[in-house]
């Protein structure tokens, strides 16, 4: 009885005060010899019964979706002026980096995710949660259609001041027939438990008596259609588990596996440099992973699926146990149906403009996967830029006039700091100085025709930002100091000026800052490509993938299962229950 007071005590003092947790935490790993560096937010603790009451002047924003995007503008937000909504299927985040280790068992499933309510209980801000989907968005009236996930599937509406749509992507299958009935996705935790009991359903059914050579070959031959990160890195992850753990279970098996990558293009990883590529198909290539590029998968049937080699045209049949499809995403029906609503219906994607905020709305914000920044181009403003610099109403621009009126150029249009540093100009005066010819500098002074042929090719740097957990985590906490700062800078704005209207806008434009990727490669070796184009491929980078992933949990509670599950791995390999 006493032990058990003591256990009590001591189990709430750590639940309550999650610093104490985290201190026992990293006294834990660096006693296991495992140094894994920590920039995570601290989250601030507010009691329930100091917050603020919620009154009737409070706006309500809704939150559509648990993921990257949402998770982060609610974890940043810590204005207790609103009313905070969210919605979403999923009452948890998934880190969803490490969901190819989940496929395997490298890293348990619960050991990703955590709980939404434990994520944003602790913020001095309003927040309620609500299980269920959002199957319809009305602009007009600012309403959300909502579905519960329950088995009754109640349905409710929630009205808003705000919307802040962030319900990510779902699969493309590009209308490839049989996809959906046959092949597994890899995107939500529930696809990776599935992964998980498939492979080794395949191991056990190849290993039953009574089955043929050729079916037992069939049913192990595992195919992986996209070689994109994801399934590169799953494709390694299940290399991994069969040559590390499953060939001393299943000896009889072992020499009929057999994993092909199907990639559309002529090489994997395009989004990668070269130098990274490269090691990765060689590696693959010496692991006995059978990579096909060049090859599109036209039809899946319950057995084989069919290929088409791009250049020839040939057509040929994969038997195969179990199919992973991994090859990009799409827009969400809900999100298609709400772009025709206001004016989009033309767009593959939901298009914000450079503040978050979703084109023809002014209260709707979306981010992450389900929709893209559109940047918008010099040109189209290009004799509005040129009116507000020439301030001498001359009718043409000096060098003077032109730098005063830089710094807005540059925060509005990005594409113009980034035009002069492919073109390795030190400033907008050599853009000037090359359009004009030989001048001395300070004489230049341009008309508005050879102010528009010197800023012609700028807009050609445009470039979406790629669908990643790094973009949508930025968007979010962006986001969420807008709303912070909402009062504060609709009375002082901070943003760049409006070139068309009077006065700036209320804030700074997003901008994404880049900390580089990584493509995990099996056999404990790792690419990783971070800014300044510095490329590194190897076993040391697998040390910096194991600290930065330890590092972006987002709770000290998931940290530590990550870190543990690594370690158990390490000791005693993944575990291959069939359950
Ligand atoms: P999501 O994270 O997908 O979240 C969408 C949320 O919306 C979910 O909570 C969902 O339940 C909810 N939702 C869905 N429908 C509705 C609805 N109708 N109403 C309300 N809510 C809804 N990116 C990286 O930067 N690095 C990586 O290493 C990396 N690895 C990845 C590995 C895998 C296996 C996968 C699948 C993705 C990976 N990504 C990675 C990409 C990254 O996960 C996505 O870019 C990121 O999740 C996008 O965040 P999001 O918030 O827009 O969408
Ligand atoms: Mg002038």
């Amino acid at each position: 009885m006493r032990s058990l007071n003591f256990y009590e005590r001591f189990s709430r003092t750590f639940r309550e005060n999650p610093s104490l947790s985290r201190f026992l935490v990293v006294f834990a790993v660096s006693g296991g010899g495992l140094v894994a560096y920590s920039e995570a937010n601290v989250q601030t603790v507010g009691k329930i019964d100091e917050l603020p009451e919620a009154g009737n002047e409070k706006k309500r924003v809704v939150v559509l979706g648990t993921g990257w995007a949402g998770t982060s503008f609610l974890k940043n937000l810590k204005n207790p002026s609103y009313d905070i909504q969210v919605i979403s299927p999923r009452n948890y985040f998934a880190f969803t980096p490490l969901l190819p280790s989940v496929t395997v068992g490298t890293v348990e499933a619960r050991s990703v995710v955590e709980p939404i309510r434990n994520i944003v209980k602790k913020k001095n801000v309003n927040v309620d949660y609500w299980e269920a989907e959002c199957y319809r968005i009305d602009a007009k009236n600012k309403k959300i259609y909502c579905r519960s996930s329950q088995d009754d599937k109640e349905e409710f509406v929630v009205d808003y001041d705000y919307l802040v749509v962030a319900m990510g992507a779902r699969v493309n299958t590009f209308n490839t027939p049989g996809v959906e009935e046959n092949c597994h996705y890899l995107k939500e935790v529930e696809d990776a438990q599935k992964i998980r009991r498939t492979v080794i359903d395949c191991f056990e059914k190849a290993s039953l008596p009574n089955l043929s050579e050729d079916e037992k070959k069939r049913v192990l031959q595992f195919v992986v259609v996209g070689g994109g990160p994801t399934g590169v890195e799953f494709a390694a992850e299940l290399h991994d588990f069969v040559s590390e753990d499953l060939v001393k279970l299943y000896p009889s098996v072992k020499n009929l596996v057999k994993i092909t990558l199907l990639e559309a293009t002529d090489h994997i990883l395009n989004m990668f440099d070269k130098r990274i590529t490269t090691f990765a198909e060689e590696k693959f290539h010496r692991d006995g992973i059978d990579l096909k590029t060049g090859e599109m998968v036209v039809k899946v049937s319950e057995k084989e699926i069919s290929t088409k080699v791009i250049k020839t045209g040939e057509v040929s049949t994969i038997p195969y146990g179990m199919a992973v499809w991994s090859t990009g995403i799409a827009t969400r029906p809900v999100i298609m149906d709400f772009m025709k609503q206001i004016g989009q219906a033309n767009r593959r994607v939901l298009a914000t403009d450079e503040w978050l905020r979703v084109e023809g709305t002014n209260s709707i914000y979306a981010l992450g996967d389900c929709a893209t920044i559109n940047q918008r181009k010099v040109m189209e403003d290009i004799s509005a830029i040129f009116q507000k610099a020439d301030k001498d109403n001359s009718g043409t621009l000096t060098v003077k006039e032109f730098q005063e009126a830089l710094d807005d150029i540059c925060d509005r249009y990005p594409q113009v700091q980034l035009y002069l540093k492919n073109k390795q100009m030190s400033s907008l005066v050599d853009l000037l100085t090359e359009s004009k010819g030989d001048v001395a500098k300070e004489s230049i002074e341009l008309n508005v025709e050879e102010f528009k042929s010197a800023l012609s090719q700028v807009d050609s740097q445009m470039k979406n930002l790629p669908a990643t957990a790094q973009v949508a985590a930025q968007q979010g906490s962006y986001l969420a100091d807008c709303f912070n700062r909402m009062e504060e800078c609709t009375k002082n704005p901070e943003g760049p000026l409006r070139f068309r209207e009077s006065g700036r806008h209320r804030f700074r434009p997003f901008r994404y800052k880049h900390l580089g990727q990584f493509a995990p490669l099996g056999g404990e070796q790792t690419a990783a490509q971070l800014p300044g184009d510095w490329v590194s491929i190897g076993h040391s980078s697998q040390w910096l993938w194991y600290s930065v992933y330890a590092s972006k949990q987002v709770s000290w509670r998931t940290r530590s299962l990550v870190v543990s599950d690594w370690m158990r791995r390490f000791i005693f390999g993944r575990d291959s229950s069939q359950i």
